[in-house]
C-alpha cells in the first residue's frame, strides 16, 4: 500500500485520517503544528505523540520535504529556489523582500496551460498538476531559511487550473493550527478562470488578483486565449462576486506592453471597467525576455498611465521589476524546463 504523505492533507483531512486508526481527532492539531510551526520532518521528532502512535504512522504514511537544489540572489535581495520534484520536473519560487515585508511567490503548476502571448512559463505548456505537499513544501523550504511573511500564488501556473490542490493548500497556509499565516496575506493570482473563480470563493477565505491585462476584449483575445471562454463582461462580474476576506480589494494585475494596451484611452477605460469593483491596480511593465517580441512602454508611457489613475482616486501601484538578473521577475519563471529537454540555456 502506498504511504499517505501528510502533506497533502488539510487539517481535517488530517483528523479523518487519524479518525480512521482509530485515535483521537485532536492528534491532528498537534501533528499539524509539528508540520507546518516546528517544520518536523519525521514522525520521530513529535515528542508529544506516544511511541506507539508515532510508529503507526510511520508505516503508512510519510512526511515529505523539500530542498532547494539551487538559490540564486538578485543584487535587490530578491532570493529564487529550484525545486527538483521526484519525477525530475522542476519548479520555482521567488522570494521579494519589500519595505519589511518578505512575499513568497509560489509555483501550483510545472508550466501552464494558458498560452498567453507575453509569458515564458506559457511557451512550454503544462507539464503537470503540482500537488498540495509540493505547494506547501516551497513555503517549508523557504520559511526555513528566510521569514515569510505574505505568500503570493504569482509563480509558474494557473492556481485555479489546479483548485484541488491549490484549496487545500490555502487552507493549511491560512489555518491557525498550520502555517498561521492570516488570510489577508495570501493572494491567489487567475488569469481569469470564471466558474473556478466562484469555486474557490466557496472553497476557501483568500485574497484574488486577476491578470486582466487589456481593456478590451479584442486587445485580450489576442494576448490571453483564455477571453474566448470568460469575456471581460464575465470576468468583472466574477470579480465583483467574489468574497474576499473583510475590508479587502482585489488586485487587477495589469501587464504594461508598448503599443499594445498602454494608451490614455486605456486607462480610461480601465477606470470605467474596474469602477464598481473594491481594487487596486498593479501596473507591471512587461519584463522583456527572448523569444517574445513585446516591449516594454517608455517611462513616460507608464508614468502617463500611473497618472491618469491616481487622479481618477483608483489606488494604483506600479511593480517595479525585481530580480531581473536572476530571471526571477513575473513571468520569467521557467523552473529550468528547457534543460530537462536536452537543451543548455547558459545558466549552469
Ligand atoms: N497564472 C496566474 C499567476 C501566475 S502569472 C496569472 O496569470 O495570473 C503572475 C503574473 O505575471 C500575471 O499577472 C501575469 O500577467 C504576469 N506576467 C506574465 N508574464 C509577464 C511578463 N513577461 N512581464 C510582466 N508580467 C508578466
Ligand atoms: Fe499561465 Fe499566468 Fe503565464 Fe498566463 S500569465 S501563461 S495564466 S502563468
Amino acid at each position: 500500500m502506498e504511504k499517505t504523505d501528510v502533506k497533502n492533507l488539510t487539517l481535517e483531512g488530517l483528523e479523518n485520517f487519524i479518525a480512521g486508526l482509530g485515535k483521537e481527532r485532536f492528534r491532528a492539531k498537534q501533528i499539524f503544528k509539528w508540520l507546518y510551526q516546528m517544520d518536523a520532518r519525521s514522525f520521530a521528532e513529535m515528542t508529544n505523540v506516544s511511541k506507539e502512535f508515532r510508529s503507526q504512522l510511520e508505516e503508512i504514511a510519510l512526511i515529505s520535504n523539500f530542498d532547494p537544489e539551487a538559490v540564486e540572489a538578485s543584487e535587490d535581495g530578491t532570493r529564487k529556489y529550484l525545486f527538483r520534484l521526484a519525477d525530475g520536473s522542476a519548479v520555482e519560487s521567488v522570494l521579494i523582500p519589500d519595505e519589511g515585508r518578505n512575499t513568497l511567490c509560489i509555483s501550483s503548476q510545472v508550466g501552464c496551460a494558458m498560452g498567453c502571448a507575453f509569458c515564458l512559463t506559457g511557451t512550454f505548456g503544462l507539464s503537470r498538476n503540482l500537488t498540495t505537499a509540493e505547494i506547501v513544501n516551497q513555503v517549508c523550504a523557504v520559511k526555513r531559511e528566510q521569514p515569510v511573511s505574505n505568500i503570493v500564488f504569482m509563480g509558474m501556473g494557473e492556481p485555479l487550473a489546479n483548485l484541488s490542490a491549490v484549496i487545500p493548500a490555502v487552507k493549511i497556509l491560512t489555518d491557525p493550527d498550520g502555517f498561521q499565516f492570516s488570510t489577508r496575506k495570501v493572494t491567489v493570482s487567475t488569469s481569469g478562470l470564471v466558474p473556478e473563480m466562484a469555486e474557490l470563493g466557496r472553497g476557501a477565505t483568500v485574497n484574488l488578483a486577476v491578470s486582466l491585462n487589456a481593456t478590451t476584449d479584442e486587445v485580450r483575445e489576442k494576448i490571453m486565449p483564455v477571453n474566448r471562454a470568460y469575456p471581460l463582461k464575465d470576468l468583472l462580474a466574477a470579480c465583483k462576486a467574489f468574497p474576499l476576506p473583510s475590508r479587502r480589494w482585489i488586485t487587477i494585475e495589469y501587464v504594461m506592453i508598448r503599443d499594445l494596451n498602454d494608451t490614455l484611452e486605456d486607462a480610461k477605460r480601465l477606470v470605467r471597467l474596474i469602477s464598481n469593483i473594491p481594487s487596486k491596480v498593479n501596473l507591471i511593465p512587461f519584463n522583456e525576455h527572448e523569444g517574445c517580441e513585446f516591449k516594454s512602454p517608455p517611462q513616460e508611457t507608464i508614468d502617463r498611465f500611473h497618472k491618469y489613475l491616481l487622479d481618477k482616486n483608483v489606488t494604483v501601484i506600479t511593480r517595479s521589476s525585481r530580480g531581473g538578473d536572476i530571471s526571477a521577475a513575473c513571468g520569467q519563471l521557467k523552473g529550468r524546463l528547457d534543460q530537462q529537454a536536452g537543451k543548455t540555456d547558459g545558466e549552469e
